[in-house]
């Protein structure tokens, strides 16, 4: 009778694996695999059936033995070997029922490569293994939960000679047989749940290793790109005793292999002591890569070596919880990286992350930090930035409240307390509680239970003027559930937070900062302010999840404190407010004005006041915000003058900086500084077009192009800018050079640059190659998804791309052939502007269901719905401010 299990069914707890013995043999001629195991189990109860998770795999034989009179065992046949494909399980009826106690399976199975790039999958010349959440069942027969930890004990056998195998254990034996092939076993691990196992077959070379207290490290890229390793090796060796350090335990997995795979879904894979990258996270080449790149490559391998400790040696008990592990990664990477590279300042970047979070969340169809699983699709649905980025904000501003060291006690305890075990993030809070004395429970539960975060308004009492006037200034608080759609109202009660905020102000005797815990609706907060409070930022350095709305004055206060005039004066106000809280200044207001809360008007007032900002991030912000507004919010009859508009605003700025230092300067410059000129650079070429700069930017970047010993030197940070502009003006030849390119690149930045270049064409003799290159092995599948967002959100090449995705939907959907990649593709349809293309993609996706991807088809519609009605109120609200400010400039003449 066929089991009818169910698509949510879990394995019962009843039988537990204990260790896998395993060994495959990979035929890399025909992309299939044969496998024999024992899976030692221990049952709790006598049982009649075992199930295992499997899918695609023929599982040929079975046979369970219990410890007895003979050495192998006393045998008990299998009488069915019943597949279930809704459950993803193999399930072994047993002809006899398996007493309580220890027990084998023994099982052998043969299966084939996977298609997309998960279960065992070809990246070029190489076989590798992509388990999480739920594809180890795609190779082996096994208990593929991560509640169900094991010991595994893996061989290869038939490895050609000279073939290079890695696996999570280092190589403890290797016999080569008759025909030169080799069998190859790798050292036990140390109990693991199935989702951290990994394989890589092929051709990889490693760097040397380095040395990091005792662990071998080293970093494996396909044999041309072993000059590209250097700065992985010494990232992570810098890094990996600051973690050991920071938990208090040593780095549990022996040795540490980094490799860098040519086709990847995600960012990385944290297996244990076997860690898969995309090359772009992994490869670089320090003279040539932009800092931005050295950022996240350092980041990405802290991330994922925080994982060794916070994921695999303590690890979730089911998918709820898989929000805990990437947020504890994502908080912990920009923690220790700040750490070992302080000048690079990376907590800004956390806050750029941050900023999509915070618009993910300000959406109905948003969901808590810690949503309810129901099975392993599902987990793979909750990747995004919710469960990485707000996750991680919402542990910061608990380590803000409780101080550096009590929220560490808390993570050592509970370090302690589950290592090679399972917990839950109550365990967390719990050992967090103890370690600090504090209701922690309680603020955790009510940020990472609820759905969507606050925007608090700040308001002046109107008693107190705050302006010199007697008695200390009283602040009004009042708290609601912040939605970017104007019309968006909460169904039941209205959320209340309980929000750890710090106060930030400037009065006569200085800078000060006053703590509050506002957990009702509203409050009133009276500041221990001496005489006028002359600017006041309600969310000091930005540590909190929640956006603020001042009221005029307070807003008026801040904006002049922000302003050209204050940074007159060296030291003057604007230093005193924190380039992070500068960015969240403009961010929220940004999003009040996507709220219909502010005008864009006084948006483009505020920001423009701005423009001889001197921190390269929040220059970053106001460039990208304008930008975003010029691509959007601009009627084409308005495109001229408003890009006019940015280039009059930052001419005069980057025309001081140059495009380079200027010879005669014997210092080097700061990266601060080469930042600042990239920003400048960005909004002059990049979003305001300017003529004469747009043709500097093609003619620096043919210089720098030309063919070698010609090559004229070009800041890295500054190459994005200049190809961006030589691919937007290419001709057939050009756009041949860059395909070249593309495809031969050594390092992975320079391939992705030029890749993404193809797509950034408005030549219209080249829109049509442009779109058909995405369905080219010129696109690789892990760059399709990002390659088809930039031709969707260049106007030139929009609509020849979206017509690509209707009419080659099959041959579309069969290249994101995974569940990330299918979120990316519905995601990318997110940016289509107007509402002809909404009702289009609501039908198309309507049509053409993903289940893969439900969450991210709700998210993309809401964003669709929210953004084109934005367009549409701003469009003329923009035309307005522009002929407010042509009339303004007329009368002063
Ligand atoms: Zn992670």
């Amino acid at each position: 009778m066929p089991l009818q299990l169910g698509k949510n069914f879990r394995l019962p707890r009843t039988v537990r694996p204990v260790s896998y013995r395993a060994e495959l043999a990979v035929d890399l001629g025909r992309d299939r695999f044969q496998g024999t195991a024992e899976i030692d189990l221990v049952a709790s109860e006598a049982v009649s059936r075992i199930h295992l998770h499997a899918v695609d795999l023929t599982v040929a034989a079975a046979q369970v033995l219990v410890p007895g009179a003979t050495p192998a065992g006393q045998p008990i046949a299998v009488a069915a070997l019943v597949p279930d494909t809704v459950s993803e399980t193999v399930t072994l009826e047993l002809a006899a029922p398996l007493p309580p106690g220890p027990a084998t399976v023994r099982i052998s199975w043969a299966g084939a490569f996977s298609p997309g790039l998960r279960g065992l999958y070809r990246a070029g010349a190489i076989a590798v293994t992509q388990f999480e959440a739920a594809d180890a069942r795609r190779v082996f027969p096994c208990f593929d939960e991560p509640a169900f930890k094991a010991t595994w004990e893996l061989s290869l056998r038939d490895v050609p000679a000279g073939v290079p195998v890695i696996s999570n254990g280092r190589i403890v034996e290797e016999t080569a047989s008759d025909g030169g092939s080799r069998r190859i076993r790798f050292a036990p691990t140390p109990v693991l749940s199935s989702y951290l196992i990994a394989l890589a077959i092929g051709d990889l070379v490693p760097s040397e290793p380095v040395d990091a207290r005792g662990v071998p490290i080293r970093t494996w890229s396909v044999p041309a790109k072993r000059g590209l390793t250097a700065f992985a090796q010494e990232a992570a060796a810098a890094v990996l005793p600051k973690l050991e350090d920071y938990f208090g335990l040593p780095y549990p997995f022996g040795k540490l292999d980094q490799l860098g795979i040519p086709d990847f879904e995600a960012g990385a894979m944290e297996n244990a002591g076997c860690i898969t990258f995309r090359e772009v996270a992994l490869l670089l080449d320090p003279a040539t890569a932009p800092l931005a790149m050295q950022k996240r490559v350092a980041e990405v391998i802290t991330h994922e070596l925080a994982h060794q400790w916070f994921g695999n040696l303590v690890t979730m008990v089911w998918w709820d919880d898989l929000w805990l592990n990437e947020a504890f990664a994502t908080w912990m990477a920009f923690k220790i990286v700040a750490a070992w590279r302080p000048e690079w300042r990376i907590w800004m970047d956390f806050e750029v992350g941050k900023g999509s979070a915070l618009v993910l969340d300000a959406m109905q169809s948003a969901h808590p930090i810690r949503a309810e699983i129901n099975n392993a699709e599902e987990a793979g649905e909750s990747f995004d930035a919710i469960t990485y980025e707000k996750g991680g904000a919402v542990l910061r501003m608990i380590e803000g409240y409780l101080g550096e060291e009590r929220f560490r006690d808390g993570i050592r305890l509970y370090m302690r307390r589950h290592r090679e075990g399972n917990a839950t993030a109550d365990d967390l809070w719990g050992a967090l509680g103890e370690a600090s004395g504090e209701p922690i429970v309680e603020l955790a539960n009510a940020w990472i239970r609820r759905i969507g975060y606050p925007v608090v308004s700040v308001a002046a009492a109107p008693e107190t003027n705050g302006e010199g006037g007697d008695g200390a200034p009283t602040l009004v608080l009042e708290q609601r559930r912040f939605f970017s759609d104007p019309t968006a109202q909460e169904s039941g009660p209205p959320t209340r937070w309980l929000i750890p905020m710090v106060i930030r102000y400037r009065d006569d005797e200085g800078v000060k900062q006053q703590r509050v815990l506002f957990g009702e609706a509203t409050a009133r907060v009276t500041l221990a302010a001496r005489g006028r409070v002359r600017w006041l930022v309600a969310n000091a350095g930005a540590a909190g999840f929640y956006r603020c709305r001042y009221d005029e004055r307070l807003l008026g206060a801040i904006g002049g404190a922000l302003s050209d005039g204050a940074a007159v004066v060296p030291g003057g106000a604007r230093e005193e407010v924190q380039p992070i809280e500068r960015m969240a200044v403009v961010s929220d207001q940004w999003a009040l004005v996507r709220a219909n809360a502010v005008e864009v008007g006084d948006f483009l007032n505020l920001i423009t006041a701005m423009a001889s900002e001197s921190d390269p991030f929040v220059l970053d912000e106001l460039v990208g915000r304008l930008g975003l507004l010029e691509g959007r919010h601009v009627a084409e009859a308005d495109e001229a003058a408003f890009r006019r508009m940015i280039a009059d605003l930052f001419r005069q700025s980057a025309a001081r900086l140059g495009w380079q230092a200027p010879a005669s300067q014997e210092k080097p410059e700061s990266d601060d500084t080469r930042l600042v000129r990239a920003a400048l650079l960005r909004a002059m070429v990049v979003v305001a077009r300017d003529p004469a700069a747009v043709a500097e930017a093609e003619r620096r970047c043919l210089a720098h192009l030309a063919p070698s010993g010609e090559a004229v030197a070009l800041d890295p940070n500054l190459l994005d800018i200049v190809v961006t502009a030589a691919a937007r003006r290419a001709d057939d030849a050009r756009f041949d050079d860059f395909v070249r390119r593309a495809a031969h690149e050594i390092d992975p930045a320079a391939k992705r640059r030029f890749l993404h270049a193809l797509a950034r064409v408005e030549t219209p003799a080249l829109v049509a190659r442009a779109v058909a290159t995405a369905l080219t092995e010129v696109v690789p599948m892990q760059d399709f998804t990002s390659y088809l967002s930039v031709l969707l959100a260049n106007r030139a090449t929009r609509e020849e791309a979206w017509r690509l995705v209707r009419e080659r939907w099959e041959t579309v959907r069969a290249k994101a052939d995974s569940p990330m990649l299918l979120r990316r593709l519905v995601e990318g349809l997110g940016v289509l502007p107007e509402r002809r293309h909404l009702d289009e993609v609501e039908a198309f996706l309507s049509s053409h269901p993903i289940e893969a991807a439900k969450q991210a088809t709700l998210q993309t519609l809401e964003r669709l719905r929210s953004e084109v009605a934005l367009r549409e109120r701003l469009i003329p609200q923009v035309a307005a401010w522009l002929a407010r400010r042509r009339d303004a400039g007329a009368e002063l003449g």
